[in-house]
């Protein structure tokens, strides 16, 4: 793996460390280290970094832990998502920058069109082949989320993969030739067989798991009765905004859809 970062100047001294594993980044005391390479654990060092930007002034290089069934002598691996639970949205962008800017690197170090040997593009922060020319770019996969209002309730889906008895929006990948509105009709039509109208946007939130950005939609709904798609959810139901079921934790486009929406409804009574 080493020959794909082989080429780039890698160590400052005032860095901001994303040293990832997986899905995960090295803290140190909880906390990202900064300065230069003796503040993280020890590993093999030809594996350099790749600088992915700035973080309040400092330079922020990603490197990755090159053995993941290994543990660092000091500090410890940490997911992504206490950093949303404890209300540092911006961290959480940039872990979640990093541990996706990984996945891109690992997962591009040949050209899937030729099979050739790529090359890291530091400025683009893409991959190249100089056989073919091919030029690969991170992956960020478009999907659409929308909170369905209908009179004073709000149409609200388990997933199959809750386990906690929360309800959420509904959600889903954008396929190649759809408007991310043709990608809310189609959606909720396959998750809960209702039609929708009146879709609008609200905002957006990327998601580094692995690598989706979440485009946030309010709709109303039309017409039809909830059709459930087992493969996708347990449930699905229309809940009165005073009887809502467990939601998604603040912080996430989920849960700030379903506040606008209940705000929109609470407005309009
Ligand atoms: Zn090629």
């Amino acid at each position: 793996m080493s020959e794909l970062y082989v080429s780039f100047p890698s160590y400052t001294d005032e860095a901001l460390w994303l040293l990832v594993r997986g899905d995960q980044v090295w803290l140190d005391e909880g906390q990202l280290p900064t300065g230069n390479k003796a503040v993280l654990p020890s590993f093999d060092t030809e594996a350099p970094a790749i600088n992915v930007g700035l973080w309040q002034g400092r330079t922020v290089l990603m490197v990755e832990w090159p053995d993941r069934n290994a543990e660092p002598e000091r500090g410890a691996f940490s997911g992504l998502r206490p950093f949303m639970e404890q209300g540092q949205s911006q961290l959480f962008q940039l872990a979640g920058r990093g541990v996706q800017l990984a996945n891109f690197f690992r997962t591009h170090r040949f050209c899937g069109q030729c099979g050739a040997r790529m090359r890291v593009v530091q400025e683009e922060l893409a991959t190249h082949c100089d056989h073919c020319q091919h030029r690969c770019y991170p992956r960020i996969s478009p999907s659409m989320i929308v909170a369905i209002k209908h009179g004073r309730q709000l149409l609200l889906g388990q997933s199959v993969r809750f386990k906690n008895g929360m309800y959420s929006t509904l959600a889903g990948f954008t396929e190649p030739g759809e408007s991310m509105e043709d990608t809310v009709r189609r959606e909720v039509m396959e998750e809960v067989g209702v039609t929708v109208k009146n879709i609008r946007y609200v905002c957006s939130q990327n998601w580094p798991f692995p690598h989706s950005m979440m485009v946030g939609f309010i709709a109303d709904y039309d017409s039809g009765d909830i059709r459930v798609d087992p493969a996708e959810l347990q449930d699905a139901a229309f809940f009165d905004i005073d009887a809502l079921p467990p939601l998604p934790v603040e912080g996430t486009i989920a849960r700030y859809l379903i506040e606008q929406a209940l705000a929109e409804i609470r407005s309009s009574l």
